[in-house]
């Protein structure tokens, strides 16, 4: 069996009078028209919802929103006279079923509806297509298919969307509430709580209610933030364990945690909870209604997770302190402890890079951040020229094997960063910017230098895989015979190039 076919075994595809009834009164609402036309003195009308004819009291313009009067619906005047080639109502909705395999999942299918009233008005019909199926079983993902109009096969997709979002954007789109209430009854998605949330055709949330039953826990002790917050691609900054299985692993929490937190859970929001999470773990001791003011208090501009990396192997505690601190000291600097903080990390990366031990609270907590932070940064700058320029010398050495002299010219490997640099500025060509490239080896740049003036940039070569890719002079001019000529032979000693294949390098 096809995996498709595992999926198709769940649903049906037909056409239930409910499906006809919601279509006709939720998602083709306005798709309904009167069309009149003349016959001696009187006008007529047709009512293409209630397919009746009447004769019209008052003369109906085209264009017009008018009652029917016979079935008492909201229609648009049509004048039959007037063309109607290029009217064509259509929209995508989605509908919710029980599985008839498996009484535990339920599934979800979207179709494009349309009617075309371009040709007999007395014939129209409503055109289903079905082109996305859903499935969703307790415990699993949520699965997705969607049909490929041009080739006609039903294509997985890696997450399940709403096609609203994608190909069906741009029409109305309708969900059905009362399908969804219908199938997930008898369910496990009964409880899913589905009803508190707003998403596009819901489709998101089953995935995630099916595969994590923490939806459930996580609406019922109000954390509801979570799910809205996933359900739009927000952070939750890792503060909830989807596949827990109790309350204490969903939150993260010690057990004596669960019941201060779930009571002031309205001032909780998801950066708060990481926060109580990790201070429960380093050791700072906070009490719930700290961290609140905490989070308040820095206005929510920090992800507690840059705080807790910034902080480790000491408290977060700590740190907050050191943060109020650097604030108050250099108060005409920064404007938010947010501003210290991420000084402080870049702070800690040069010292990573340096190899100074951050266990070394003096270290880790500088007397004045600032300060210490713009001398690191010299430091880090003159290491990283100095590595480089080892890389480049060792790089020298390997090619020096290029080196080779001929008539009156002479062809070298750069030695370093600060040869490129100067050959880019005085040729006026971009050879600068591959200092890195050629340092890491994924490109050898040679210069070639009249012999008479071997310091003199003149011209500047790469070399790919025994192959000549560039040559350029001033200006990135292109060389001359002279120098093409020496090229040739430098190609055909050093890089082994057939003879006959010269030709082909200046083309
Ligand atoms: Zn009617």
């Amino acid at each position: 069996m096809g995996e498709f076919e595992k999926v198709r075994k769940h649903f049906n595809t037909k056409i239930t009078p409910e499906m006809k009834k919601f279509v006709d009164e939720c998602v083709l609402t306005s798709s309904r028209y009167i069309f009149t036309h003349r016959s001696g003195r009187h006008q007529y009308g047709y009512c293409t919802h209630c397919q009746k004819d009447f004769e019209n009291k008052e003369t109906l313009k085209h264009g017009s929103v008018i009652t029917c009067p016979e079935c008492g619906s909201k229609c648009h005047v049509r004048a039959s006279g007037k063309g109607h080639k290029h009217l064509r109502d259509f929209a995508y909705f989605v509908y919710y079923d029980k599985s008839i395999h498996d009484d535990k999942s339920i599934v979800a299918k979207g179709y494009f509806v349309e009617r075309d009233y371009s040709g007999d008005i007395r014939s129209v019909e409503t055109g289903y297509q079905i082109h996305a199926v859903y499935l969703f079983c307790p415990g699993e993902k949520g699965i997705m298919y969607q049909l490929n109009t041009w080739s006609k096969r039903w294509e997985s997709h890696k997450s399940v969307y709403p096609l609203r979002r994608t190909t069906m954007a741009g029409m109305k789109n309708c969900v059905s509430l009362e399908s969804i209430s219908k199938a997930v009854r008898g369910t496990p998605f009964q409880y899913s709580t589905w009803e508190k949330y707003s998403d596009d055709d819901f489709v998101r949330f089953f995935s995630l209610a099916a595969q994590y039953p923490s939806v459930e826990y996580l609406t019922k002790i109000g954390f509801g933030e979570a799910i809205e917050a996933k359900l739009r691609g927000w952070p939750n900054y890792g503060s909830i364990n989807w596949r827990g299985k109790s309350i204490q692993q969903v939150l993260r929490l010690p057990k004596q945690m669960i019941k201060p937190v779930i009571r002031s859970q309205e001032k909780i929001n998801l950066q708060t909870l990481r926060m109580i999470q990790m201070a429960c773990k380093d050791g700072s001791k906070f009490t719930t209604d700290e961290v609140i003011k905490i989070v308040q208090g820095i206005g929510g501009s920090i992800d507690p997770n840059d705080l807790g990396k910034a902080s480790k192997p000491f408290t977060i505690r700590k740190t907050l302190n050191y943060l109020k601190k650097q604030t108050e000291k250099d108060k005409q600097f920064y404007n938010s402890p947010a501003g210290v903080l991420y000084m402080l990390a870049d702070y800690q990366r040069f010292c990573k890079e340096l190899g100074m031990d951050l266990n070394d609270e003096y270290i880790h907590f500088p007397p004045h951040l600032r300060r210490q932070h713009n001398n690191l940064m010299k430091q880090v700058e003159v290491q990283r020229d100095a590595l480089l320029d080892k890389k480049i010398l060792k790089r020298y050495r390997a090619l020096k094997r290029y080196i080779f002299l001929a008539n009156d010219l002479m062809i070298r490997p750069a030695k370093s960063a600060q040869e490129l640099i100067s050959e880019g500025e005085k040729l006026h060509h971009c050879v600068g910017t591959y200092v890195k490239s050629y340092a890491d080896g994924e490109t050898n740049i040679l210069f070639v230098r009249r012999k008479s003036a071997p310091d003199v940039p003149y011209v500047t070569v790469e070399v790919r895989g025994n192959e000549i890719r560039q040559a350029y002079g001033h200006n990135d001019t292109l060389p001359t015979s002279m120098v093409k000529k020496f090229l040739d032979e430098f190609s055909m000693t050093k890089l082994n190039r057939k003879y006959e294949k010269r030709e082909s390098l200046w083309a």
